[in-house]
């Protein structure tokens, strides 16, 4: 599953179904999915289901963090890679509270708080 884009989504305004799968950028369906999942939608507006800017932002932060990758000790996430990937053992570097090293798989840069 791809991230979704919560970025166009303004707090303070409402949104339809249509309007919601527009903006963040995925088809109606995953939306009436999210409503079941826990969006909240606002109340009495059955036709059409209204969700408010601000509940959908946070629905899909919070959504978006329980997807958060848990890395092991020694692996970083890899930003081409997409995926949690070991660094290549030469190539790791403390620098600033920050923990660099090249992807095994890729080559790409990678860093991590220690
Ligand atoms: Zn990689």
């Amino acid at each position: 599953m791809t991230r979704i884009n919560g970025q166009k989504i303004i707090g303070s305004t409402s949104y339809t179904i249509k309007e919601l799968a527009r903006d963040a950028d995925v088809n109606e369906k995953t939306c009436l999915r999210w409503i079941e999942q826990g969006l909240p939608t606002v109340p009495g507006g059955k036709n059409p289901i209204l969700m408010r800017g601000f509940e959908i932002k946070d629905f899909l932060r919070k959504k978006d963090s329980k997807k958060k990758i848990k890395l092991k000790r020694h692996e970083f996430y890899c930003l081409r890679c997409k995926a949690a990937r070991s660094a290549k053992r030469n190539t790791i570097k403390k620098l600033n509270g920050r923990k660099t090293g090249e992807c095994r798989v890729c080559n790409g840069k990678m860093s991590r708080t220690i």
